[in-house]
């Protein structure tokens, strides 16, 4: 995928992730892996709905900005290490959505509930522990508690998960936090059952193998 369809994707994942109340305020960040080696990622600091293709950034995976008039996100440790540890990730976006935030902060993980949560995510949601983020270390907690996972709860903060693709990424987020809103809500009843893990195996893979159209799967347009 060119480089300007890219940005475009990452600016629409912006807009969508406000209208589905998965950011506010200035807060998250977007970024898209281009190449083998060098990715596009937000500028920090910016509310994402005002956003536009050419405040993206290009930088490598070391760090260094390759093109961009604005300074990087702040978690540019993160976003570079899980390129460069998931030869398998090319979106990565990290929001503040709130049911999925309320876990990180009591440090509780994500549990699969649902059947659509086990077909599209397939796994439980783990939480990191606390670190300053924004740094190296809590990148590398990040990835440590992600796993070959696509979500993971960052404690105290937030959410942060990957894809193959900026729509698979986009469908995980909102994902997650359907999924942590069914799970405050059923816990407040009372109780919030589980799926059998054989269960959600069967379902991943009846999913992977044929659920939607085929290589149009995602009718999430971007
Ligand atoms: P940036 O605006 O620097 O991307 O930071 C937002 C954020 O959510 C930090 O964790
Ligand atoms: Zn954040």
């Amino acid at each position: 995928m060119s480089e300007q369809e890219l940005k475009r994707k990452i600016v629409a994942v912006g807009k969508k992730a406000f209208e589905y109340r998965l950011l506010s305020g200035t807060w998250g960040n977007i970024s898209a892996r281009l190449g083998k080696d060098r990715m596009l990622i937000t500028p920090s600091g910016f509310e994402k709905t005002a956003l536009r293709p050419s405040d993206m950034l290009l930088m490598d995976l070391q760090g260094n900005i390759l093109r961009g008039k604005w300074r990087p996100s702040s978690e540019v440790p993160m976003h570079s290490l899980i390129y460069k540890t998931r030869e398998d990730v090319s979106a990565v976006i990290h929001t503040h959505s709130y049911y999925a935030t309320a876990l990180a902060v009591a440090g509780q993980e994500i549990p699969v509930l649902t059947s659509e949560f086990a077909s599209a995510v397939g796994h439980k949601v783990p939480v990191t522990r606390y670190i300053t983020s924004g740094t190296w270390e809590f990148a590398e907690e990040v990835i440590r508690t992600l796993g070959d996972g696509k979500a993971v709860l960052v404690r105290n903060h937030g959410v942060v998960v990957v894809g193959d693709s900026l729509e698979d990424a986009f469908q995980t987020a909102l994902l997650v936090e359907d999924e942590a809103r069914t799970f405050v809500l059923a816990s407040s009843l009372g109780y919030a059952m589980p799926l059998d893990v054989n269960e959600v195996k069967r379902l991943r893979e009846a999913y992977i193998r044929g659920y939607g159209q085929e290589k149009r799967r995602l009718t999430l347009k971007l």
